[in-house]
């Protein structure tokens, strides 16, 4: 026992990681100045899969979580497109989804914004070949800006979204 607290002394706590969590507030305290600036504190974004395998999603879902907590940025994911600024589209734009996608972003009032998250609508993850895709998503959508990966981690869509912020000028 004595052995134990001797090595837990010795190495310390290894799950933090504090140069990351540095970053991470830094990206948050930036964000949160560009949401203030340039969307008065508040920016609403209407998640939108075209066809993913969900991994996307799943990192958007964290974005939620203590260490990012987008919504104390001002940023909110909502249901509505009536209710967004901007569109964040994941997935390959499928034939199926294709409509689905155009209606939502017709419903989003102007001035409005796509970005697009991820490999696949840009044609460059696994599902490009497939032939039930009409990508890529720039060939039907004004993007505005693309955030790269595969998938991108939470902490490349904080800096995507921050990069984005700061190209409307
Ligand atoms: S970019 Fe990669 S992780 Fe994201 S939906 Fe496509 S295959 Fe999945």
């Amino acid at each position: 026992m004595l052995r134990f607290w001797e090595k837990r002394a010795l190495t310390g706590v290894v799950t933090e990681h504090r140069g990351f969590e540095n970053d991470i507030a830094q990206i948050r305290s930036a964000l949160k100045d560009e949401v203030k600036k340039r969307f008065a504190g508040s920016l609403a974004i209407r998640m939108v899969d075209s066809g993913s395998c969900n991994a996307c999603e799943a990192e958007c879902n964290a974005l939620s979580n203590p260490l990012y907590d987008l919504e104390r940025l001002g940023i909110r994911f909502v249901a509505s497109p009536r209710h967004a600024d901007v569109m964040l589209l994941s997935g390959v734009l499928t034939f199926n989804m294709y409509h689905h996608v155009m209606d939502a972003w017709e419903q989003i009032p102007e001035p409005k914004w796509c970005i697009t998250l991820g490999d696949c609508p840009v044609m460059q993850a696994p599902f490009r070949q497939s032939f039930a895709i009409k990508g890529p998503a720039e060939a039907h959508l004004p993007v505005a800006y693309h955030i790269p990966g595969c998938p991108p981690s939470p902490e490349v869509i904080m800096r995507g979204l921050l990069a984005f912020l700061r190209s409307l000028d």
